[in-house]
């Protein structure tokens, strides 16, 4: 699940589970057939042939019924294993685990956008099992009793089952919902057709740094495709969307220093330090301008020449952002009336 999260992943922690669940039930079986609870050996038989059917459910995807199937199997277990042995045996831990299993499966089932399980209801009817079994065995003394030193096992192994399990499903949890958020900040953070980070990324980047105090000493430029339209307009949408890929490119390699992005349309803002002194950063800007209007862009047999006309404004003390990048923006109006294909700065 490294990227995103897929129904493959998923599957294949379901089987994982069921694989698990089906030996632990192979083991009870021999356990309780040892002690001679017969009502509980039928029991696990039908646990058992449960498990081996829910592989079927994972096949076809029905995640969402397995959950549910799967944890009222573990509660109905847990209550008829008390009433028939007594508590010593602690078989109602597993809710614990079940209750982080649930809730997780219902995370990544509604993630997948598929039917989910309802781990809310599935643990308030869980806590009913319970309590209803707390007091039916209050009334009614468990008909067989398990060797205390069976009961001990069965204690300190489910324990840890539970422990692990619980461990285990949480830790996931918490990776994967982060990587999830990561992910979906990333993808808001960056334009899909350049690759290049976007206007919300460019907006917060400024906004930190100028809570920071760091701007005193930086640029921003405003670079715009001329005739971008007309691009559009002779090769079509495809080709305008292979010129943008090309200048973004383009800037990249030319700005190395500078934070650049894709503010909208065909207009790119680039960001960076002023260092020793402005002339040499203009000289840059310079370069990256010259770069794109001497590359020749092929399309379908089609050589596209475009030119980019970039205004540069350094930062002023009790600028907002946006009043900064306004002063980039002018200084970009006036090299467009000025002819275009140049860099102008105040
Ligand atoms: P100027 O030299 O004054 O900047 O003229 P222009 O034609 O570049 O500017 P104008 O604002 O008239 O046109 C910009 C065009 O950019 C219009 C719009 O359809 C196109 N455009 C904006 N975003 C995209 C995109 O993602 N892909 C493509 N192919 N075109 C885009
Ligand atoms: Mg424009
Ligand atoms: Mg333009």
């Amino acid at each position: 699940m490294d990227g995103t999260l897929d129904i493959g992943g998923v599957k294949r922690m379901a089987r994982f589970i069921s694989t698990c669940f089906l030996f632990v039930h192979v083991a009870m079986l021999a356990i309780f057939w040892h002690c001679g609870v017969t009502p509980m050996v039928y029991f696990n038989i039908g646990s058992v042939i449960f498990y081996a059917l829910t592989f079927a459910l994972i096949h076809k995807g029905m995640l969402g019924l397995y959950t549910d199937l799967m944890y009222v199997e573990v509660v109905a277990h847990m209550a008829c294993a008390i009433l028939l042995t007594g508590w010593n045996s602690d078989f109602q831990v597993t809710l614990v685990g079940m209750s982080a299993v649930v809730f997780f499966a219902e995370y990544l089932e509604r993630f997948l956008g598929i039917r989910h399980a309802h781990a809310l209801p599935l643990c308030m009817l869980g806590a009913t099992a319970y309590l209803s079994t707390c007091a039916v065995s209050v009334l009614r003394p468990a008909p067989y009793s398990m060797p205390q030193t069976v009961s001990l096992l069965l204690r300190l192994s489910l324990g840890a089952v539970v422990f692990a399990v619980s461990t285990l499903v949480l830790q996931a949890f918490v990776r994967e919902a982060t990587r999830s958020e990561k992910a979906l900040a990333n993808r808001l953070m960056h334009d899909k057709l350049t690759g290049l980070p976007n206007r919300y990324f460019v907006t917060d980047y400024l906004d930190k740094l100028s809570k920071s105090g760091y701007l005193n000493r930086c640029w921003v430029a405003l670079a715009d495709i001329d005739d971008f339209k007309r691009v559009n307009d002779t090769y079509g949408h495809n080709c305008g969307d292979f010129v943008l890929q090309s200048v973004a490119h383009l800037l990249q390699e030319n700005l190395k220093d500078a934070q650049v992005c894709r503010w909208g349309g065909e207009e790119f803002l680039a960001m960076g330090i002023i260092g020793d002194n402005l002339e040499s950063q203009l000289e840059l800007l310079d370069r990256a301008r010259r770069a794109v209007e001497g590359q020749s862009l092929w399309y379908e047999e089609h050589r596209v020449a475009v030119t980019i006309t970039i205004g540069v404004a350094t930062y002023e003390e009790g600028f907002t952002t946006s009043e900064w990048i306004n002063a980039a923006d002018k200084r970009l109006y006036e090299g467009k009336k000025a002819g275009k294909n140049r860099v102008v700065s105040s």
